[in-house]
């Protein structure tokens, strides 16, 4: 312990990198709110592009691989979001769109997990939306897969099963905000540091799971994640 804090301080959120025994230091999570156009419907709103926004989750708040997501307190109605997770490798503000990939480290997957009850009524009453979205655990991701091995992937099959039932399925190329849009414009409201995650967005098919549930996703040619909720 270092003498210059009164407590031991919290540990570094960190993921693995496929391939390396080095890991990846998590130091914001950002994720992209109806990125794509079925689910921006299925959630009762207009798919045409508008900016895009955001939401945080908390770098502790990642389940790695082999852990187990516990369900969470106060709600009755826990969503999947599977998606695209960018992991930022060097920093910058007002990044170009053309640069933009230049930034990527890697690449990995994950699960936007919501208390959508919770959230359901944050909207209602025009509050925010940490309760619904950045719980405990509420960010299960994959090891990183680096750019430098799989390049930089605009299109794919993103999915996920529960309990062995497809319940969503989409391609990185229905993304209203491409990857490279999605950094240039994330980097004019904030500072893009080296560590940062961005959770793209999910697509149609988003629902309930239940304590025993197995959920397994992925992106082909990126990664697969299974997480099973206890
Ligand atoms: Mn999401």
């Amino acid at each position: 312990m270092h003498d210059q804090y009164v407590f031991e301080p919290a540990p570094q959120p960190g993921l693995e990198i496929s391939g390396s025994d080095k890991l990846f230091p998590v130091h914001r999570i950002y994720c992209v709110g109806r990125n794509y156009a079925d689910h921006a419907i299925e959630m009762g709103h207009d798919p045409n592009r508008e900016p895009p926004f955001f939401f945080q989750k908390n770098p502790d708040s990642l389940v790695k691989q082999g852990q187990d997501f516990p369900y969470p307190s106060a709600t009755n109605d826990v969503h999947f979001e599977m998606e695209l997770v960018v992991a930022i490798g060097k920093g910058g503000v007002d990044i170009g769109v053309d640069t933009a990939l230049d930034h990527v480290f890697g690449y990995a997957v994950g699960l936007d997990m919501t208390r959508r009850d919770l959230q359901g009524e944050a909207k209602k009453l025009g509050r925010p939306w940490e309760v619904g979205k950045a719980f405990e655990s509420s960010a299960p991701c994959s090891p990183i897969v680096p750019a430098a091995t799989i390049g930089h992937p605009a299109q794919g099959a993103i999915w996920l099963k529960v309990n062995d039932v497809e319940r969503q399925r989409g391609d990185l190329d229905q993304m209203i905000w491409k990857v490279p849009e999605t950094i240039a414009y994330l980097s004019t409201l904030f500072a893009l540091k080296a560590g940062d995650l961005i959770f793209t967005g999910t697509p149609a098919g988003v629902g309930a799971i239940q304590r025993g549930d197995k959920m397994v996703g992925g992106v082909d040619g990126i990664a697969e994640i299974s997480v099973k909720v206890v």
